[in-house]
């Protein structure tokens, strides 16, 4: 079964009931995504008022989604947790690990002889557990999510960062790290600031070449890379009301660009006409009933102002398309300006490839209007200039977008058809001629397009735009072509413009397909072996972490002391490394290798305090854990930023660290430490860490008192015979220190006791 109407209406029932205790509680109005937040509390009715921006809250997500990259460590994790089934239903989306190159049915079978042993891992564990497989070529995670189990006013987390798709369709959805994937599947609370709430209102209609992609690409343009941190983004309005249900996935989806928590619009008759269009009628009839709750209280609209932490305005009427880049998606530039800013800026005006893709923009809507161009340009004698291709969202929609003649349209246009997968949009792209480095320009529909993103090539200018523009750019060849306004030669010497695209919200003749790809668990999971070779390079079974013994740690070696900036990137790095995701012991090679020794400047170059020698940092802390001897990792400030891979902890734990002291923590990757069983500290004198020396050895002095609000006493013992005692403070709670004490988080689930 695809989803669950029961659930649904679960969550229905209790939303109505705790979201009116929460307006009392609260004393005003409630946004929507409110709404959603309080309906979601992990210990039911809301007691208290949280505060936006400050409270630390623990929520009951209704679903988990994962995909084949992430939900390796993830499921590896859960299944040291010892339970039986997921606590709340769970799915894996094979779609990252599926290479384009030459097209969909060679590059599929090719990936999957590749990656067959992490397909087939990932589904044994799903049949075990009870989560539902969708496999390679069904599509991509979060086109996936929204056909199929997105619904308004629920709230899910998702092992991806553009999780947040699944607000077009109203629902509160988080990209987040695997550790607290596991948290959720087991049953436990999953904790979140309450996030601060950007309004975006819009007004007017959409119409000529703009798309809901260009609301979005303006929106990073006013806000930035960062503008959504630890934020909602709201959208409402008559604009909002406008659009299709996978117009606002779009939206939604590029929220992660400038750093939202997540973005959702209010539920509505197009939300209702696509969860019909995909087959839920009884989800849209249950939503029916719910219709006050599924937007904000009309107060909020009345006056916005005084609901949201900051609001914006966009007029649809006067968007004209957009593009995005290069090197990053917040860098815009309307089609009207794009011939004097590229000038300026000396960007490659050659286009070499056109791709349209990604969860961002591959529902049948983006198609049937890039379509729409793509048929004008064979009606009017134009063949395409540069190379193009296309990665349909899922199996569902490449079936239907085959049955009503899309694909054909483009194929007449030579354009390649890709697997339904991330493809280009993840760097799975064996792109001819990438590693000559050439300076060259690409467009596509995607959301990111950082340096080497899709190609490997650090000089490639990516950027970013609508679907459709994808495919006037492509006909013309040129970035600087604006389609409003410029002429093209056709075959004929003719000179031809290409009119305003036109689409179907969803296919008139309805969503069709053979097989969606979908694979439901077995009944009875105990029969069900999960299969890992011992000699895999990729796969490894989890041990659990080591429980605490009780005594004061002692005779402790420093690992490194990080200078500066040390992110989740530079304690476990993503590119060749992603292979190793699902193999601790091999990823923990990386471990550290791109911070910056305090001591020499150097990055990945240590003293070995036992042979005096200097080595890479995983090499020194696998010679410490050889001997027996535990290690110290010293950082400055901010230690630990960037993204909630759970890797960045495990693999110092792995490699034998017990501890990490530093000036300040980023919140999520402090959590995982503690996840880990590791000591999370920080210096409670800031200019102490001037103090730790490269030969220190260090003891602590009454860890055996380890206690809520208590600091830790360090003996940092230098070569010369001195001391320093460093004072560190720390956030465990009494349940976190039960954390440590068992080893891991995990540990104490397995024994019950979380
Ligand atoms: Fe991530 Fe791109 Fe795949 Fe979307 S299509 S999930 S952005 S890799």
């Amino acid at each position: 079964m695809a989803f669950d109407i029961n659930m649904i209406k679960g969550v229905y029932a209790q939303m109505q009931q705790r979201v009116d205790s929460a307006r009392t509680i609260v004393g005003r109005p409630l946004t929507y995504s409110e709404k959603i937040l309080y309906a979601h509390l992990y210990n039911g009715n809301p007691a208290v008022a949280y505060t936006r921006g400050e409270s630390y809250v623990d929520f009951r997500p209704d679903r988990v989604a994962m995909q084949d990259a992430t939900a390796q460590m993830a499921l590896l994790q859960f299944i040291q947790a010892g339970k039986l089934k997921t606590a709340v239903p769970s799915t894996v989306h094979c779609d990252h690990l599926i290479q384009a190159k030459v097209g969909a049915k060679t590059d599929l079978q090719e990936a999957i002889s590749k990656s067959s042993e992490v397909f087939n891992f990932l589904e044994s564990v799903s049949n075990k557990y009870g989560i539902g497989f969708w496999k390679p070529g069904a599509g991509i995670i979060h086109q996936v999510v929204l056909e199929n189990y997105a619904f308004p006013g629920g709230m899910m987390i998702g092992t991806d960062s553009h999780t947040p798709n699944a607000g077009g369709l109203g629902m509160v959805a988080i990209g987040v790290g695997g550790a607290d994937a596991v948290d959720v599947m087991a049953g436990m609370a999953w904790e979140l600031k309450m996030p601060k709430l950007i309004g975006v209102k819009l007004i007017g209609k959409l119409s000529g070449w703009a798309s809901p992609k260009d609301v979005i690409l303006e929106v990073a343009g006013r806000l930035t890379v960062k503008g959504g941190t630890g934020a909602i983004v709201e959208y409402f309005g008559e604009g909002a009301e406008s659009l299709s249900a996978t117009g606002k996935g779009t939206i939604c989806n590029m929220g992660a660009e400038i750093g939202a928590t997540t973005s959702i619009f209010a539920y509505d008759d197009a939300s209702e006409r696509y969860l019909r269009a995909t087959d839920r009628h009884d989800v849209a009839e249950a939503a029916n009933q719910m219709k006050a709750y599924l937007r904000s209280d009309e107060e909020v609209y009345t006056n916005p102002e005084a609901y949201y932490d900051q609001l914006i305005e966009i007029n649809l009427s006067e968007l004209e398309p957009r593009l995005n880049g290069p090197f990053t998606p917040d860098l815009m530039t309307p089609v009207s300006k794009m011939k004097e800013t590229a000038a300026a800026n000396g960007w490659p005006l050659e286009v070499e490839w056109g791709l349209i893709g990604s969860c961002t923009n591959s529902s049948y809507e983006d198609l049937s209007r890039a379509a729409s161009i793509a048929q004008q340009a064979i009606d009017k004698g134009l063949g395409t200039k540069a190379s193009f291709g296309i990665n349909p969202g899922s199996e569902v929609v490449r079936y239907t977008a085959d049955r009503d003649g899309l694909l054909k349209t483009f194929e007449e246009l030579n354009a390649v058809i890709f697997t339904n997968a991330c493809g280009p949009c993840i760097g799975q792209w064996d792109r001819e001629g990438a590693d000559k480095e050439e300076k060259n320009t690409i467009v596509h529909s995607f959301n990111r397009n950082f340096k080497k993103r899709a190609d490997g090539n650090p000089n490639t200018y990516a950027f970013v735009t609508s679907p459709e523009m994808v495919a006037a750019i492509a006909i013309a060849g040129r970035l600087d072509f604006n389609p409003l306004t410029d002429k093209l030669v056709n075959k004929n010497g003719e000179e031809v413009m290409l009119d305003a695209p036109k689409g179907d919200e969803l296919p008139t003749k309805g969503y069709a397909f053979e097989d969606n790809g979908y694979q439901a668990p077995v009944e009875d999971g105990s029969i069900v072996d999960v299969i890992v070779n011992s000699n895999s390079e990729r796969l490894q079974l989890l041990e659990g972490f080591k429980p605490w013994n009780g005594q004061n740690i002692t005779g402790a070696k420093l690992l490194i002391k990080a200078f500066g900036k040390c992110t989740t990137d530079h304690i476990s790095m993503a590119g060749p490394w992603l292979r190793f995701r699902g193999h601790l012991d091999n990823i923990a090679n990386n471990t550290l290798i791109g911070a910056v020794n305090a001591f020499n400047q150097d990055v990945n170059k240590v003293k070995n305090q036992i042979t005096g020698e200097y080595g890479t940092v995983p090499d020194t802390a696998r010679a410490y854990k050889a001997a027996n001897i535990p290690s110290i990792i010293v950082g400055d400030e901010n230690y630990g930023e960037g993204s909630s891979r759970e890797h960045a902890a495990m693999q110092p734990r792995h490699l034998g660290s017990v501890a990490v002291l530093v000036r300040s923590f980023a919140r999520i990757h402090e959590t995982n430490l503690k996840k880990q069983g590791m000591l999370a500290l920080t210096f409670a004198d800031k200019a102490d860490y001037d103090k730790i020396k490269e030969d220190d050895t260090i003891n602590f002095l009454d860890l055996t008192e380890f206690a809520p609000e208590k600091p830790l006493k360090l003996e940092f013992v230098h070569t010369d015979g001195t001391k320093d005692i460093i004072l560190a403070n720390h956030t465990y709670n009494s349940q976190q220190i039960e954390w440590f004490k068992a080893g891991s988080a995990l540990n104490l689930i397995k024994a019950g006791k979380a």
